[in-house]
């Protein structure tokens, strides 16, 4: 999963930037039973109740005994069964609304066959969205973190792998995505029943399904993998900026690990109001559809991080799991490293050393607010997990060579395919490969609590691109920094040099790339009047980022152009939360004498941003501009109330605390308390 730092950063004059992190790491829980049972194949057909968010499921578990046991059980959180038939005689069982418990003479070596009617009314894991407001209407899971045995009876334990066949029964307007190759569409009256079919095991936490309304782009691999990208029917121009380079980082893997795609096809489809950035599953990756994207948006914000790391999981979490959470690295240390990999063929190598150079920062400054742990300790923070763990491999790359390196995964990968994996089972290939005794290696990079800070910038500093950025230091060069504004140096260290001397700006530096544009944007906040005219170009730059702050700044510098600046930027709607227009509509709205007759149609406009229908990101900067405007009418605190309900944590911790805030004026607390209580 990628747990993804989400920025949201608000320009002024909110000055909030908030960074939304989920912190969350999948919980390895051990069971007994695996020495008993062998769970080998599922299969299970569910239908669904969208007004009362219900599954009602079918399902057939076949497993064979390994040692006589009296009783098995399957995961099964507040469900209720019936006809639960073990080799078709009625069953002897027990739900405690954990877990259903079957009891029988279960005798070693022999093959049994349990199937039951099911029905559960989720609260997370399985998510019902859109169907009680106007957001798009969807049904998809999150395994991961939440539990698959909230909406299937199955094993929490990723320890038991088997084969999950869905079938879903849902109405034919929709598009229904599950793991595995679709076989078969059955029609039954106003219904389609999709019948999936998996060739080989996964653990519970990677079932999933998507229903919703989707087109699709269909590619090949250069080794026939079926690529399947999904996009809503409104965003097919979208479609290509978000998936872009997803078969050349597909190729790239194959190639670059060495071991062929280990799934039938491989599917990605973004989902409205997703939990995290992007989620694994096997052969189905779930996604935000925060990270769908126009051409525009592209050069600031894009998919390509997020689809290389959950592809780059199907082999490194989907295809070897980690046996227990001191093992969490081998995923995801393993998915971020892999996907600097890609975005190094994709963008070049300075990328690479960029963002190892950006991870870095994040694990020093752990270093030094004495949060770092060891990269083995279960309760590592996800940067530690993921950033560390790329460092990790980043070094070992180094250290014993590109061919041992490949030669190691290659055989670890093959050795354990559709199986666990512990930290030695790696490190045992490298050092084989390398013929290396890498103790040093583990105490430094895997055990030792502090990031190895000297040898990682030892590392750095053989990238010529981490050189510049480091001499780039305005303390250090004091007047010859002002050359640095105008030399050809990378976009990075141009960003650096701007950020430290803005005043220095010339009209010169505006002939620079449309990065140190942007950041002329973002640190140029007093604008001389004999830049204006350079300045004002940057709201015509193919950037939303920079056009937001462009905006924002000149309004502010020009008060006799507010006008013009708003009638040049009224077409421009910017990132999926809508970033430009809701700061223009916020302009607008402070400019009293603008469009006067439409003021109201602005404030209803920006109010509406606050609803249900939108995604999170969007409401939260409607809430945050709101805010800003002090307006908080009974629309307003109706949203507020109903984002303080939402499933995502975050944001209903948002709208909770602005809640509180505002219940602190009597009236306020008047009017949330009634709608509190219609709630
Ligand atoms: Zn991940």
């Amino acid at each position: 999963m990628l747990l993804f730092w989400l920025k949201v950063c608000y320009i002024q004059p909110m000055k909030i930037c908030l960074s939304i992190c989920v912190c969350l790491i999948s919980v390895f829980a051990f069971s007994q039973q695996l020495e008993h049972v062998d769970f080998k194949h599922a299969k299970a057909e569910l239908r669904f109740d969208v007004d009362s968010s219900k599954v009602f499921g079918k399902v057939e578990y076949d497993f064979k005994v390994l040692k006589s046991v009296d009783s098995l059980y399957l995961d099964a959180i507040n469900m209720n069964f019936e006809e639960v038939f073990l080799n078709d005689k009625k069953a002897v069982i027990k739900n405690d609304n954990k877990k259903l418990i079957v009891y029988s003479d279960f005798e070693s070596g022999k093959e049994y066959y349990l199937r039951f009617k099911y029905e559960a009314q989720p609260k997370k894991a399985l998510y019902f969205v859109g169907w009680k407001n106007e957001a798009p209407n969807q049904i998809w899971t999150q395994g991961q973190g939440k539990y698959t045995s909230k909406w299937l009876p199955s094993l929490d334990d990723t320890n038991d792998k088997m084969e999950f066949d869905l079938s879903i029964l849902f109405n034919e307007d929709y598009k229904v995505i599950a793991n595995g190759k679709l076989i078969n569409k059955e029609k039954e009256n106003e219904n389609i029943i999709w019948h999936f079919d998996m060739k080989q095991p996964m653990s519970s936490y990677l079932v999933a399904f998507v229903i919703g309304k989707y087109d699709k782009i269909e590619e090949v691999s250069n080794s026939g993998v079926p690529l399947e990208m999904y996009y809503y029917p409104e965003d097919s121009l979208k479609a290509e900026p978000t998936y872009r380079y997803t078969k050349q980082m597909f190729d790239f893997f194959e190639t670059e690990i060495g071991i062929p795609y280990p799934w039938q096809n491989y599917k990605q489809i973004p989902v409205h109001d997703f939990l995290y950035a992007g989620m694994e599953n096997t052969s189905a990756t779930i996604f935000s559809d925060g990270f769908v994207v126009d051409s525009t948006a592209f050069v600031d914000r894009n998919y390509v991080n997020v689809n290389a790391h959950e592809l780059a999981h199907q082999w490194f979490g989907d295809y070897v799991t980690a046996k227990s959470g001191e093992h969490h690295w081998l995923q995801e240390g393993f998915a971020t490293f892999y996907a600097l990999l890609a975005e190094k063929e994709v963008f070049g190598e300075n990328y690479y050393y960029w963002k190892l150079y950006e991870y870095a920062q994040e694990l020093i400054d752990q270093n030094r607010s004495e949060t770092s742990t060891s990269l083995l300790n279960p309760k590592a923070s996800s940067t530690t997990f993921y950033k560390r763990g790329a460092w990790a491999l980043h070094i070992l790359r180094e250290q014993v060579g590109d061919k041992a390196f490949k030669q190691a995964v290659e055989v670890y990968l093959k050795a354990h395919a559709f199986g666990l994996v512990k930290t030695e089972d790696f490190i045992s290939e490298a050092e084989k490969a390398s013929n290396q005794d890498l103790t040093k290696f583990k105490t430094i990079w895997l055990e030792q609590i502090e990031f190895p800070v000297n040898e990682a910038l030892e590392s750095l500093m053989q990238s010529a691109f981490v050189q510049e950025y480091e001499m780039v230091d305005c303390e250090l060069l004091t007047s010859k920094c002002e050359y640095y504004l105008k030399a050809p140096i990378s976009d990075q260290a141009k960003r650096k040099v701007i950020s430290q001397i803005p005043d220095k700006i010339t009209t010169e530096v505006f002939e620079g790339s449309l990065m140190a544009r942007q950041a002329i944007s973002q640190y140029l906040e007093e604008i001389p009047l004999s830049l204006k005219r350079n300045y004002e170009s940057l709201i015509n730059d193919d950037s939303y980022l920079t056009i937001e702050s462009a905006l924002y700044h000149l309004w502010i510098n020009f008060p006799e152009d507010r006008v013009s600046y708003l009638n040049q930027t009224s077409e421009i709607i910017g990132f999926n939360y809508k970033n430009v227009r809701q700061l223009w509509l916020t302009l607008a709205l402070s400019t009293p004498s603008y469009q006067l007759e439409k003021q109201a149609d602005f404030l209803s406009e920006l109010i509406s941003y606050s609803d249900a229908k939108y995604g999170f990101e969007v409401r939260l900067q409607s809430f945050n501009y709101l805010n800003s405007l002090n307006i908080f009418n009974e629309e307003v605190l109706t949203n507020l109330v109903d984002a303080s309900t939402h499933y995502n944590w975050q944001f209903k911790k948002y709208a909770k605390n602005m809640l509180e805030e505002l219940s602190k004026n009597p009236d306020y607390q008047k009017i949330i308390l009634r709608l509190q209580n219609s709630n």
